[in-house]
């Protein structure tokens, strides 16, 4: 049978208030040889993502499917083909899959996304190569037009799509102002460009906003929602528009708030438009190709953090919610 073992996050319960590490588990199962058409990969790193808090819970408003309890998580990985039983994989192959939160699985080749690495860790492309470098690029690009001379907000800006809008939209010749919380992220800011950094902490966010951009914001990227939300549409300039990327202080069942001056959209006109990166899949080749210049150019740098080993996955998805990560939020789960 060549059956290999594997061990797998599964959601043991669902969270009351805000999840914690007793509602997930870890498991041991084995993985048989893989049948005609199946693929067995050996998973080298695994993403954990803010929204992957929404579907803890049965009855959330996420805008991806609830887990089901006892059965092994999913989200986006990158691994290495182990056996093939078709014949568009070889062994050897790096593949991306949602099949993360587990060490070895079985998947139909459909399932799999060859990746060319071009020279980068496989790792990247779960961050600044994958989908938080893209959503980064469809936010600012797409959805936001940002031009150069323009004035842009990021929030969560010390974060992985945060840090990727901040780079892209200096690299556009934009005015960036990110926020983030504490001294470190503050410096790291600094450190990739940001012209006006703000530690939305130990500041007045609203006021730092009006000091850093007087003539308003023009462009707002959206990282978190509630209060910083209604921070910005504040500071917003008459005609600003707002991409609503990711509202992470509402993800988890444990308060939602705000904004309370949705009011400030009428007034001044605002554009706010909500995206998900699975709508422009179309966007994918131009991003591949810039984001690839961007990196050997030296203008786009990426930063992660690292958990190891698949027993610490669940406790690596709570720090995002902490902000115990700064760049990309990954766990190494094979060499
Ligand atoms: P990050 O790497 O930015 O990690 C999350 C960060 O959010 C934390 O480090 C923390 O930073 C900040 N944070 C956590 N809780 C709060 C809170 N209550 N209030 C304010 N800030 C908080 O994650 P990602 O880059 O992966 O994701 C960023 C956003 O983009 C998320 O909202 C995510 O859902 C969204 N997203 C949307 C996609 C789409 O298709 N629309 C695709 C991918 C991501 P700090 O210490 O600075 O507070």
């Amino acid at each position: 049978m060549n059956l290999l073992s594997s061990r797998e996050i599964r959601l043991e319960r669902r969270p009351v208030g805000s999840p914690v590490l007793e509602d997930f588990s870890l498991h041991t199962v084995e993985v048989p040889a893989p049948a005609e058409g199946l693929v067995r990969v050996r998973n080298l790193w695994m993403s954990v993502d803010p929204y992957m808090g929404g579907r803890l819970y049965d009855n959330h408003d996420s805008y991806v499917p609830p887990y089901r309890l006892n059965h092994p998580l999913d989200g986006g990985a990158v691994g290495v083909v182990v056996d093939s039983a078709d014949s568009q994989f070889k062994p050897g192959d790096i593949v991306f899959s949602q099949y993360g939160w587990r060490e070895i699985y079985n998947a139909p080749a459909k399932r799999l996304r060859r990746i060319d690495t071009d020279g980068l860790p496989p790792e990247a492309f779960l961050g600044i190569a994958g989908v938080t470098g893209r959503t980064a690029y469809v936010g600012l690009f797409s959805i936001g037009q940002i031009k150069a001379g323009e004035t842009v907000y990021v929030s969560a800006a010390a974060g992985a799509v945060g840090s990727a809008a901040v780079q892209m939209a200096k690299i556009a010749g934009c005015t960036v102002i990110g926020s983030a919380g504490g001294k470190e992220k503050c410096d790291y800011l600094r450190s990739i460009g940001a012209d006006h950094v703000i530690d939305y902490k130990s500041e007045d966010l609203e006021a730092a906003l009006k000091a850093a951009a007087p003539e308003g914001i023009d462009f707002y990227f959206d990282n978190v929602g509630g209060p910083q939300l209604e921070a910005a549409l504040n500071a917003m300039k008459t005609f600003g528009r707002i991409a609503l990327c990711g509202m992470i202080s509402q993800y988890n069942e444990s308060g939602v708030s705000g904004p309370g001056n949705i009011v400030q959209i009428l007034a001044k006109r605002l554009t706010v438009r909500g995206f998900i990166l699975g709508d422009h899949e179309d966007e994918r080749p131009a991003f591949e190709r810039d984001v690839r210049d961007w990196i050997k150019s030296g203008q786009l740098k990426w930063q992660q953090t690292v958990e190891h080993g698949i027993a610490n996955a669940p406790a690596a998805f709570l720090k995002l919610f902490k902000g115990g990560n700064i760049g990309k939020m990954v766990v190494k789960l094979s060499d």
